[in-house]
């Protein structure tokens, strides 16, 4: 979360002053994902691994079958 990495890509923040993600974990910055304390204020162990695998598993995962590789 010290990282101002994401604010120099220019990540749009939520009203937590996080990152903005959407269901998937994808930024406002496309082909950017987040998960984990640096976007949401539920802030637990339980709560990052679970958002880092549905981002994972499901968000990059599904944008990279989407991508046309040919
Ligand atoms: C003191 C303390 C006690 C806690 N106790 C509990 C508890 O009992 N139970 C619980 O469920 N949760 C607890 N938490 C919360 C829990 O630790 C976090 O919610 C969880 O670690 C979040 O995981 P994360 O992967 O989102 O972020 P992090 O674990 O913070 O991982 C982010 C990683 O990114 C790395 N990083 C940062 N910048 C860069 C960069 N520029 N380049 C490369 N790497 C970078 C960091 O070094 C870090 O390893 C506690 C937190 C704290 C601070």
């Amino acid at each position: 979360m010290r990282s101002d990495l994401a604010h120099k890509m220019g990540c749009e923040l939520n009203d937590f002053g996080l990152l903005k993600v959407d269901a998937l974990g994808a930024t406002s910055v496309s082909g950017v994902y987040a998960a984990g304390d640096i976007t949401s204020p539920m802030q637990s162990l339980a709560s990052a691994v679970a958002q880092g695998a549905i981002v994972a598993g499901g968000g990059i995962t599904h944008a990279l079958i989407k991508e046309d590789f040919v």
